[in-house]
């Protein structure tokens, strides 16, 4: 049986982690996974069903009740709930001000922790990039190449703030402080645990993040010399 080989990134919203990771996918001809997505729409269903995130019963029914779908496709990405497109809705900010509620259900987390390595194994890619907050520490901790990446708060908040613009940025900031403060509690997706190599984004472009995670990424995906090997 072949092995996927799981390139694993954590980092805080705003890191540049998924827009970062898909392009080091495409680059590799891996997939993406981005495992937000799902407690996204785990929050968007809870919503959705007129419930509240805060109300952990409501949201374990709901995950109960979950038709969930996503692409690794890094060229053709969308997220699905049953028949419902929601790749644009799970980015709105009332479901980023929802999504640590259902985050911090642990009964949430070990069944979409099972979903993702599933994703992983039946991929049919010979890789996955798969980013999250708990990639390196929970949901593959054996992967060969393990990865956080940071940058500091005020770049973070400028960046997420250029992604949603028609909004005010210091409330931009404020959401996403609010919402790291919450997501640390239950996961530290901000000290590199052992082993996980600190890529800082702070003075990096786009293309220079790229570059920096598919050096560390080199060691495992490049291809192998053996046909100098056997040509001499
Ligand atoms: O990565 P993104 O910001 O889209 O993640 C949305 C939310 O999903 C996070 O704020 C966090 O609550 C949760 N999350 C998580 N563990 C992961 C990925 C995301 O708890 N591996």
């Amino acid at each position: 049986m072949t092995t996927t080989l799981t390139i694993a990134i954590d980092g805080p919203a705003g890191s540049g982690k998924s827009s970062v990771s898909k392009e080091a996918a495409r680059r590799l001809g891996y997939g993406y996974l981005d495992t937000g997505a799902a407690y996204r729409a785990l929050a968007w269903h809870v919503l959705d069903r007129g419930a509240d995130t805060a109300d952990e019963t409501a949201v374990l029914d709901a995950a109960a009740d979950f038709p969930y779908a996503i692409s690794l496709d890094p060229d053709d990405y969308w997220v699905r709930v049953a028949d419902t497109d929601v790749t644009e809705a799970i980015r709105e900010p009332r479901v980023s001000a929802a999504v640590s509620g259902v985050a911090r259900v642990a009964a949430v987390r070990e069944r979409v922790n099972n979903l993702f390595r599933t994703l992983v194994r039946e991929s049919g890619r010979p890789g996955v990039v798969v980013e999250g907050r708990d990639i390196t520490t929970v949901v593959a901790p054996d992967a060969p190449v393990r990865i956080l990446l940071t940058a500091a708060p005020e770049v973070r908040a400028a960046r997420r703030s250029a992604e949603l613009t028609g909004q005010d940025a210091a409330a931009v900031a404020t959401a996403l402080h609010r919402r790291d403060a919450a997501d640390s509690q239950v996961v530290d997706f901000l000290t590199a645990a052992d082993g996980v190599s600190v890529v800082d984004s702070t003075d990096l472009d786009f293309a220079q993040t790229v570059e920096a995670v598919l050096q560390l990424a080199a060691a495992v995906t490049a291809p192998t010399t053996q046909e100098n090997h056997d040509g001499r």
